[in-house]
């Protein structure tokens, strides 16, 4: 097992529509165990696999409790949203850095597990949040396309200041050179 670099904001990779997945096969098997090490080692709670440079729509997540929930789901698709709920909500792809954010507060999805087997998983509140936050990792939509116009600048500022979004800083990340930020 290995863990990847997870790719900031300003990498492309980030802002590109991810692929279905159509083998469930070791090689996904592999590429799930990876992203949570990774996950575990950031640490954070959910991971999407464009964060590590790969464009196929799942993602890994675990937010400890409950040992029946699938730790992956391969083409997740929401199928219901109800209420709203507002939440200081963070990225590892952004890192050190949150907003608040309205979102519905329950989701139903569905996908595959990585047995091929079908899920379908109820949430609300933290999980909830979760499971739209990978989603839209898997359709190239980062936090800050859901801040409004001015907030969204400063927000851009203050990651170049961090030294996120320039192609010199995603090139010496993609590289593994990049000074990690706290
Ligand atoms: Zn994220």
């Amino acid at each position: 097992m290995a863990n990847y670099t997870v790719r900031v904001y300003g990498d492309p990779v980030l802002t590109q529509v991810a692929r279905e997945v159509t083998d469930i096969d070791h090689k996904l098997v592999k590429l799930a165990e990876d992203m949570l090490v990774t996950l575990y080692e950031e640490p954070g709670l959910g991971l999407a696999a464009p964060q590590v440079g790969v464009q196929k729509r799942m993602f890994v997540y675990d937010l400890g409790g409950d040992d029946d929930l699938p730790q992956c789901v391969i083409n997740p698709v929401l199928q219901e949203t109800d209420g709203e709920w507002e939440y200081a909500e963070g990225c590892l792809s952004v890192p050190g850095l949150s907003w608040d954010i309205i979102r519905p507060k329950r989701v139903h999805i569905t996908g595959l597990d990585l047995d091929g087997k079908e899920v379908s998983v109820e949430a609300d509140e933290l999980l909830a949040r979760l499971f739209q936050h990978e989603l839209d990792h898997l359709d190239g939509v980062l936090l800050l396309d859901h801040l409004d116009d001015e907030t969204r600048k400063e927000a851009r500022k203050t990651l170049r200041d961090l030294g996120m979004g320039t192609p010199e800083a995603t090139a010496r990340r993609a590289t593994g050179s990049g000074l990690r930020l706290p």
